[in-house]
Parts: C-alpha cells; structure tokens; sequence
C-alpha cells in the first residue's frame, strides 16, 4: 500500500509518499519562511496562497521521484488539525478531493500524531507504551502513549510552547526565524553557566511547564548588558543563548524523568521541531539513560514539520480500517485525547 500525505498546517508544505513495504520513497518540503520574513510572523491569509501554488507542484514532484503515477496511490493522508484553518483547509480540499478523484480513502490526520509517529519510521522504532514528549512550535506537552489513538496528556505548558520560547528568545537577541536553530547555532560558542536562568516549575510537583519566565529573564539580561548599541557583546549575546538553551534542556529533562517514574515506562519518544535540537537529544538520553530508560527521536528533517509523518499516521490509520467520510473537515483545534484509538496497534 502507499498512502501520499499532505501537511499544510502552518508554514510549510510538506508531500510525501510511504510505502508500507518500503518506507518514505518520497519526500518533498517548501517552507515559506520569505514570505513571512518582513512581517516578524506567519501571515495566516499568506500561508493559505502559498500552500495553493506550492501543494499540486510538489504532489507532481513526489510522484516523479517515486517513478509512480497517481494510479499507484491507495490512500491520501491530509492534516486535518490543528493549526491555521485557511491552511489546513488547502490540504484538505485537495486531498479529500484527488481521493475522491482517483477513488480511493482519504484520512484526516491529526498534526500531533503525525509528530508523535515520526520517530517511528527510524530504524529501532520505539515499542508501546511510552511517554511522548511533544515539543514544537505551538505545543509542549507529556504523552501517555498506550497504543496508536490512545493518548492521555499527562503534562503541558501553562504558557508558551518550548519552540515558541525558543523564537520569542532569538527576536530578542535579533536572530532570525526559526529561532530554535539560530539559538542554537550562537549557543556553541557560549558559556552556559555564566548567567544563572531559572529552571521553570522543577520545584513543584507535577508535569507541567512555563517557559515564560525563560523569556522575561532573557529580555532583562539583554537590557541589562547592552552598553551601547542595540545589543550587548557578541560574547556575552551567545553566553545567554547557550544559557537559555541549557535552562530549557535542564527544565524539560526533569519533567521527563518525573514522567517516566510517574508512568512506569522505560522509554520516552521526544517529537516536533524542538526535537531537533542536538543538545537536547545528546543530554536528554545521557540523562535518562541514567534511570535506565531510552530516549527516541526521528531524523532532524523529520522533527519539524513533513509530510512523511502525516502520510505515515494515515497508513496506521487506514491499516486499522479507519477512513474519512466524504465531506471536507479541518479542525484548527483539536485534543489528541480526543482521538479515536485502533483496535490493533502498530
Ligand atoms: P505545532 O506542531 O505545535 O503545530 P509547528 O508545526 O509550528 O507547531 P514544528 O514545525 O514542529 O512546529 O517545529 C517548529 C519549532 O521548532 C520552531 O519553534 C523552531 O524554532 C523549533 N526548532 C526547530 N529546530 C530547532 C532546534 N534545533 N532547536 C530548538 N528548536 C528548534
Ligand atoms: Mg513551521
Ligand atoms: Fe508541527
């Protein structure tokens, strides 16, 4: 079987095609960071247009690279929710329309899972259960994975999103969009101790967080070492993004170990974008290999935003018999516990 995703959520158009014999055989991603740039944002109505001149083209492209036409696709995965409606609804007319169109099952796919699956298609996919650590631009949350469809949310930030906290922190040291790799980029060249940044919530019981604080702590090191110019010293600019970025790998490590005690399990599967970030993979699993649990991860390019993960998910869903109805829904909120859970999973 092979299922074409389509992820238009947010900012990027992501294609893809798995094969379920074989894999991801192809994969193709336009983000849309130029367009944004000059308005310090993703422009909703902006991402909209962009998704319509960029979905079919890539879907072409895809297919050429897979050396397949569309007769050779069983299924269309489209992100279904959250995110940006106008967005969201782009990928879902199309892709409930070409199934409709090729006649075969189109599946509205949770933006969420589709992260959350992600490390799956590495080569030592995590077993069930597990708990998910979701960390990207718009959610930070803890996970009881039982099985594919049976989510609780064991923790989440009060406030913003770890990603979020990552790129308000990097507008304020003047980086660009997306700032979590540009922090990251600087922080190799810093000093993570010498400013003390707190460590958000590790105090109190329980699995939430609050990046916040991270944030007002950065903007009033800023102001306070800026002597003349618009910023302090490029030295002491990168000691506070190494600092930030310790503080969150520090903040999040804690909250995981205390997760993983909670529940019981031995392995915890880290997904979205922030995921991506190498000190938080090398320490996190140095760290919680201490207990004596393992950490999983997907490849960089598959922690951000794809349309491998969602044609992913749609497999797992169509191989456990789901599929959508024929009217076109997008959902620009939606609980994972809200989803429906396969009757056999994996
Ligand atoms: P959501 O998935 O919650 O709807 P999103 O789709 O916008 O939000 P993702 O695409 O999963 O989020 O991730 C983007 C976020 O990941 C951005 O905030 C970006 O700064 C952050 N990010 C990407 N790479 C890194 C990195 N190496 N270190 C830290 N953060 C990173
Ligand atoms: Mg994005
Ligand atoms: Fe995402």
């Amino acid at each position: 079987m092979r299922v074409l995703g389509i992820e238009t959520s947010c900012d990027e158009t992501g294609i893809a095609i798995y094969d379920t014999e074989q894999g991801i055989i192809a994969d193709a991603l336009h983000s849309q960071v130029a367009v944004h740039a000059e308005y310090g944002g993703v422009v909703p109505e902006l991402a909209s247009r962009d998704h319509i001149k960029k979905t079919l083209p890539l879907i072409r492209q895809v297919l050429a690279e897979a050396k397949l036409s569309s007769e050779d696709i069983d299924a269309v995965a489209y992100t279904a929710g959250p995110g940006l409606i106008g967005a969201l609804m782009v990928g879902a007319c199309l892709g409930r329309a070409l199934a409709y169109g090729w006649n075969v099952p189109a599946l509205g796919v949770h933006h969420m899972e589709g992260h959350l699956l992600a490390p799956m298609l590495e080569e030592q996919p995590p077993e069930f259960p597990f708990v998910a650590l979701l960390v990207s631009g718009g959610h930070t949350q803890l996970v009881d994975v039982k099985a594919i469809g049976c989510y609780e949310v064991i923790g989440e930030s009060l406030d913003d999103a770890a990603g979020e906290a990552f790129d308000k922190a990097a507008k304020m040291l003047d980086l660009d969009y997306p700032g979590g790799p540009e922090i990251a980029k600087l922080a190799e060249s810093g000093d993570p101790h010498r400013f003390k940044f707190p460590r958000p919530m590790v105090d109190r019981p329980g699995l939430d967080f609050s990046f916040s604080g991270l944030k007002t702590f950065t903007l009033n090191l800023i102001q306070k070492h800026t002597v003349d110019g618009p910023l302090p010293d490029p030295q002491t600019m990168a000691d506070i993004a190494a600092g930030f970025e310790q503080a969150v790998v520090d903040t999040v490590a804690i909250k995981c170990r205390r997760a993983l005690e909670q529940t019981g399990y031995k392995r915890l599967v880290m997904a979205g974008g922030v995921s991506a970030n190498r000190k938080l993979r090398a320490e996190l699993g140095q760290k919680l290999a201490a207990v004596k649990a393992t950490v999983f991860y997907a490849r960089p390019e598959f922690c951000t935003d794809n349309g491998a993960m969602i044609a992913y998910a749609g497999a797992c869903r169509l191989a456990a018999g789901q599929h959508a109805d024929l009217s076109v829904v997008a959902y620009p909120r939606w609980p994972m516990d809200q989803l429906e859970a396969l009757d056999h999973a994996g």
